[in-house]
């Protein structure tokens, strides 16, 4: 056994696979682990099972291969794709091959063929899907600066098509928003190594790239109208009739068959929604903490109180795409309206919605052909709700709301064909038989007489020989290998009329006998049996089939019950928390009264959370400089202004009294270094880097939020820093912006910047320890009270009291006497500022041997009131001082 270690390193796992097993004659083609069926197992052969055994940890053993042994390892079939699980997991594609020839019939090696490989990207299986999440595959192509994206998820058929430019930065944010499982790079793109390596270090999946030759890209071109009817509309730039390609090339080359669940794409231009990048998703915890990365503490964990997994898919998707059209922003808030003010409304729907299965990924494995009774049983119990939740919503007094119902179609054709097939309980065989119901076949209803009526003749014999023999246990019992037979106990052999029976086994308490006439019945039985089991696989078949034509209605059903699933999930949110319809609008006002931060207040105690306004526009109030001590507020008030903005763009209520929300077209936060909690990436450069981002890429419409900028170098550099971002972002870039810092001495500011307001987050000192109000309040922060912060984090008093002592002098100007314990003047040692010290005695004769440049310059520094000065008016006295120096 292998004993539990770090996680392998995917990437270099797939690299040396990648360069093993490229080779084949289609270009680009990869050989990946085979495995073949057989019999009751999978089984690997050669490097794949040494590989497997390794991974799986699973016994190497080999086989005959002639001159030498060939190593070999098997999985059994039945429990195979929890062992798919492991290597998809590890990055490895997995082929299945399967005979595809009646190994009765065949003459010689039975015909073996990859009927699918099954990739990360490519998932159908229920238990190896997530089902709150989406399972993407992205197709890419294009250049390093302008790239078309196919977006595909095979478990629920939808396809997200666009056309992208800009910075390769940018792009990357736009993939990530779709957290990929796997990437199918065009080989042009792949063979950028630079484009490829940052796509890899970015995304962190499994990389494939693929080619098509000129002659299967012209075929396939004729062929993708066919599975994507809108292609040629939509399709109408050289690089989205590429990607479309490439991905189409891609499945047909891993599923080996029609997808005609996969038919409709979605093509959109990320400039219609608020731009989101990865930065921002991360720091305002939209899906994931910032910390450990989970859902739980994340603005989805509390927004996510759909019903259906579709549901719950579909507002991850909202929160990754908020919406910039005001229109659309409105249908949804009326609808949203319309649910909030009719509880029991809310009520009956969110009941009804419980019972609707997950109708995407249903409706995938039916067309894909995976799905077995249970799941088509799983869709008509899905439709039979559909009515009564239509007749609910149109019962309601919102126009919105009932034309949704209204466009929900019922299937009722569907539903029923499901229910007069199949029975209630279905098993999850499908070859197996016990699928279909009594009536809907008269061929199988014969069929299945035959074998009822078989068993009771075979009851009626058992009690004959009884009654015969006198011997009352006799019993008729079958087995498989036997078949039928008689059973007598030892104790009653002497009671067996000689001749009368054939014996077939002795056992150590029986005997077992069979006769001619019972070995007749048996063999009309076994045969109506086993054609029964073959038709009712066939009838099933069948029946999906047709429910499978029926696809794209089950979809667009599926569609509309998920976004009344999240618009009813806003609903009890708001009811929940009381939040309020914002006003949104497309002018500059940005006005928030009583906010609150919805996930801290949803963890915090009922009425402890403080809620405080806020208020920005383009004229007067572009940019709030929120100062303040370290925990008094500063980050989560930031957060909370650009979350209700967010909430407000996806339609949802917000956590405030009132709201008026101007629309923002993209949110950037960039959070300081100090407070950076994610490992590994809080350097300063990439503060830098990502504050650099929002300057050259915000508009007037964007919403920056800078949070401790500049806090990842020392005191005078951050500050200068932060001093002049403020300023570009004031005079060049025109976007709203909160920006925080601990550096009160920024506060200058707003004399010299007209659309710069401050504001603090309040504190008081009571009995000598700082009490955070958590209330943000106009005006800068006079004081830092980063000894007090540090006291309540209990340092030790002496270490507290000195720091006061310390402060007090600094602040007044003078040094502090030394604490070293003994007197200063008579201990010898140095005092912290004795360095600094000049006697009197001293001072005359040092200014006699100095230039009159350098007396000046020490007059100047002497006479410098440092504390009402801004760092950079330090600086630029410290540069003329030394401009005097040299
Ligand atoms: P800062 O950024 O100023 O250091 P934070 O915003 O990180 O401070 O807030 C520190 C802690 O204070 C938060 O974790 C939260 O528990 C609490 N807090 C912040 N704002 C409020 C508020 N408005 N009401 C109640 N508690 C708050
Ligand atoms: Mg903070």
């Amino acid at each position: 056994m292998r004993t539990a270690g770090p996680r392998p390193d995917l990437s270099k796992r797939r690299a040396v696979y990648a360069e093993r097993c490229t080779y084949g004659s289609e270009r680009g083609s990869e050989k990946p682990a085979v495995r073949r069926r057989q019999g009751a197992l999978f089984l690997l052969y050669f490097e794949d099972a040494e590989k497997a055994a390794e991974e799986l940890e699973i016994t190497l053993t080999s086989r005959d291969g002639g001159s030498e042994r060939i190593p070999m390892c098997g999985v059994p079939y039945h429990s195979a794709h929890t062992y798919v699980e492991k290597l998809i997991d590890q990055g490895y594609k997995v082929a299945i091959c399967e005979q595809v020839e009646d190994p009765s019939a065949a003459k010689g090696v039975v015909k073996r063929e990859v009927v699918r490989v099954i990739t990360p990207g490519t998932i159908m299986e229920e238990n190896m899907l997530v089902d709150q999440e989406n399972n993407f595959l992205v197709t890419l192509t294009g250049s390093e600066n302008q790239m078309a994206l196919a977006a595909v998820d095979l478990s629920t058929g939808e396809c997200h098509i666009t056309e992208m430019s800009g910075s390769l930065d940018a792009i990357l944010d736009e993939i990530s928003s779709y957290r990929p499982k796997e990437i199918v790079l065009d080989e042009s793109l792949a063979d950028q190594a630079a484009v490829k390596e940052q796509i890899q270090s970015r995304l962190k999946c499994l990389i494939t790239p693929h080619g098509m030759d000129a002659g299967s890209e012209k075929k396939l071109s004729e062929e993708l109208p066919a599975q994507f009817p809108q292609y040629p509309e939509l399709c109408d730039t050289p690089f989205l009739r590429k990607v479309v390609a490439l991905l189409f090339s891609y499945l047909k080359q891993t599923q080996k068959r029609a997808l005609h669940h996969l038919q409709r794409l979605h093509r959109y231009d990320a400039r219609q929604y608020m731009m989101l990048d990865e930065a921002a998703r991360r720091n305002l915890e939209l899906t994931a903490t910032l910390g450990e990365g989970k859902k739980k503490g994340s603005l989805l964990w509390l927004l996510d109180q759909t019903a259906t997994a579709m549901g719950s898919r579909l507002l991850k998707k909202w929160l990754d795409k908020p919406l910039l059209s005001l229109e659309e922003i409105t249908r949804r808030q009326n609808m949203v309206e319309a649910l909030l003010s009719d509880f029991l409304l809310l009520d009956e729907v969110r009941d009804r919605m419980k019972q609707v299965y997950d109708l995407e990924r249903l409706a995938a494995r039916i067309s894909y052909g995976s799905a077995n009774a249970r799941d088509l049983n799983s869709v008509k119990r899905s439709l039979s709700i559909i009515p009564e939740l239509k007749e609910k919503l149109l019962q309601s007094d919102s126009r919105p709301l009932k034309e949704l119902a209204e466009k929900m179609d019922e299937l009722a054709d569907v539903k029923s064909l499901i229910d007069e097939a199949l029975v209630e309980e279905a098993p999850v065989s499908v070859k197996e038989g016990g699928i279909i119901r009594e009536g809907f076949h008269e061929e199988l209803d014969q069929l299945r007489k035959i074998q009822k009526d078989g068993k009771s003749w075979i009851a009626e014999l058992e009690q004959k020989e009884r009654d015969t023999t006198g011997i009352k246990s006799l019993k008729i019992r079958y087995n498989r290998v036997f078949g039928y037979y008689i059973e007598v106990t030892k104790s009653n052999l002497h009671l067996v009329p000689k001749d009368r029976y054939h014996r077939k086994q002795t056992l150590a308490n029986s005997e077992r006998y069979i006769t001619p006439e019972l070995k007749e019945r048996e063999q009309l039985i076994l045969n109506a049996s086993e054609k029964s089991v073959e038709l009712e696989y066939e009838l099933f078949t069948k029946v999906r089939d047709q429910v499978a034509d029926q696809v794209q209605r089950l979809q667009s059903l599926a569609e509309r019950v998920a976004e009344l699933d999240v618009l009813h999930a806003f609903a009890l949110i708001a009811q929940k928390y009381q939040y309020v319809r914002p006003k949104v609008h497309t002018g500059s006002q940005l006005k928030i009264k009583a906010g609150r931060h919805p996930v801290v207040e949803a963890v915090t105690n009922t009425g402890e959370f403080v809620a405080n306004d806020a208020e920005l526009d383009q004229e007067d109030r572009q940019v709030l400089l929120v100062t303040g001590p370290n925990m008094a507020g500063k980050s989560t008030y930031m957060r909370q202004v650009a979350l209700i903005v967010i909430l407000s763009q996806i339609g949802s209520f917000v956590p405030a009294e009132e709201a008026e929300i101007s629309i923002v077209d993209r949110v950037f936060t960039r959070i300081g270094a100090a407070d950076d909690l994610t490992g590994g990436r809080s350097t300063f450069m990439v503060e830098m880097s990502e504050t650099c981002h929002a300057l050259k890429e915000a508009t007037r419409r964007s919403l920056i939020l800078l949070d401790e900028v500049g806090r990842g170098t020392s005191t005078y550099d951050g500050m200068a820093l932060a001093h002049a971002i403020v300023e570009y972002i004031h005079d060049h870039v025109g976007a709203k912006t909160l920006f925080s810092t601990h550096y009160h001495e920024l506060t200058k500011l707003e004399e010299s910047l007209s659309r710069l307001k401050n504001v603090h987050a309040q504190c008081i000192e009571r009995n000598g320890k700082v009490v955070f109000l958590h209330r943000i309040v106009p005006g800068g922060a006079d004081r830092s009270y980063g000894i007090q912060v540090a006291e309540l984090a209990g340092l030790p008093k002496e270490v507290i009291t000195r720091a006061k002592q310390l402060l007090t002098e600094l602040e007044k100007g003078t040094p502090a006497p030394s604490n070293t314990g003994a007197s200063p003047d008579s201990s010898g040692q140095l005092s912290l500022f004795d360095p600094l010290e000049i006697q009197p005695a001293t001072r005359e004769t040092a200014a006699s041997s100095l230039t009159s440049e350098e007396q000046e310059v020490l007059e100047a520094v002497r006479k410098w009131d440092l504390m009402n000065k801004t760092p950079f008016e330090c600086m630029q006295f410290l540069h003329e001082i030394k401009q005097k120096l040299n």
